[in-house]
């Protein structure tokens, strides 16, 4: 099969990971992938170049072993110089969870997505080290997401509302992967705040059940998808009394070490693959699982944020020459209109 082969201008999506099994997710999420563009000698990043829906979509991963705010604003400020086009970022992958903020009963494998909430874009960055008390200091609100990726987020919230979710089903694409198979509510372990993690054991199999918070057994294994703040740091929170007080104090339902970097810059995204619960027992178990949720979760919003004028163009040259297309949807000046299939597109731009 031939290798498609766009230009740089065509991608208008960044796709942002840290970890190799969030990139390992973001990939198999693709509908095609296609062949790498060389990139300037400024540029470090490793991309995965491919198309959902009718997104060109450019994957980049943070290096290996160096997470954190600044390694994520230095991939995107690359990614969004070598790639022109980009119009948002989505920032992808695992974070810790609030286990139930204003009884949202958030659990492992669920995900979680930055909404803006009161005066914050979705984001809330935080840092323990400037407050001689040992206490947090807020130090940013971070800029919301563009109008067009929150109502593509209400969208899909609306289809939730009428059962209308695609997430498990984007995540049977990685039912052949044996890494990302759903763990089971039997390794989903919430232990009381105040209890901490017996070492060495890289799981709990050492520590003491009569400990664990009681929560009702879920009637379906279909991730729940999750909005509010997301605190965003360079220091992991691994403390359950820790959590509970930040997330009291801030108002928020998730945490991770890398969104902070980017959201002053540019419209983004955080969509979160819940892998724990920020405390002591944090492993390893729900990596996989929840980088598949994140993942999945990513390729049903794009395919509710309409597609671009530089893609209709792209469209006519492909349609002209005869080429494979595989796009669902024309463009018209008023939005994107459903097609069903490329001849039909044809059509309405001869009319
Ligand atoms: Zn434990």
């Amino acid at each position: 099969m031939t290798e498609i082969q766009l230009s740089h201008a065509d991608y208008t999506v960044g796709w942002i990971c840290a970890l190799s099994v969030e990139m390992a997710a973001a990939s198999v999420m693709l509908d095609e992938t296609h062949s790498n563009l060389p990139v300037h000698a400024s540029d470090h990043n490793a991309y995965t170049l491919g198309r959902i829906g009718n997104h060109n979509i450019a994957i980049a991963s943070l290096p290996s072993g160096v997470a954190g705010t600044t390694s994520a604003a230095v991939v995107a400020s690359q990614l969004t110089s070598s790639f022109p086009s980009i119009r948002f970022l989505l920032m992808v992958g695992i974070g810790g969870g609030v286990p139930d903020p204003d009884d949202k009963d958030i659990r492992l494998g669920d995900v979680v997505v930055s909404q803006p909430g009161g005066t914050s874009g979705g984001v809330v960055q935080f840092d323990f080290g400037k407050a001689q008390d040992g206490t947090f200091q807020r130090t940013g609100m971070l800029n919301k997401p563009s109008e067009q990726l929150l109502r593509a987020v209400a969208k899909v919230q609306s289809d939730y509302i009428l059962g209308r979710g695609k997430v498990f089903d984007y995540i049977s694409k990685l039912k052949n992967f044996s890494d990302f198979v759903y763990p089971g509510e039997a390794k989903d372990l919430l232990f009381q705040p105040d209890y901490h993690h017996t070492a060495p054991a890289s799981t709990c199999k050492r520590c003491d059940r009569s400990r664990l918070v009681v929560r009702l057994s879920r009637s379906s294994t279909v991730p729940k998808v999750h909005y509010g703040l997301i605190a965003s740091s360079n220091q992991v929170i691994r403390d359950g009394e820790k959590r509970d007080r930040l997330a009291e104090d801030l108002d928020i339902i998730c945490f991770e070490t890398e969104a902070a970097g980017l959201m002053d810059n540019f419209p983004c995204l955080v969509i979160r693959g819940i892998s724990d619960y920020a405390d002591s027992h944090k492993n390893d178990q729900w990596h996989a699982y929840a980088a598949a949720t994140a993942a999945a979760f990513s390729k049903e919003l794009l395919h509710a944020v309409p597609s671009i004028q530089g893609y209709q163009e792209r469209y006519r040259q492909q349609d002209r020459g005869g080429q494979y297309y595989p796009g669902n949807y024309y463009i018209t000046g008023s939005g994107p209109v459903f097609l069903g299939n490329v001849s039909a597109g044809r059509d309405i731009n001869n009319r």
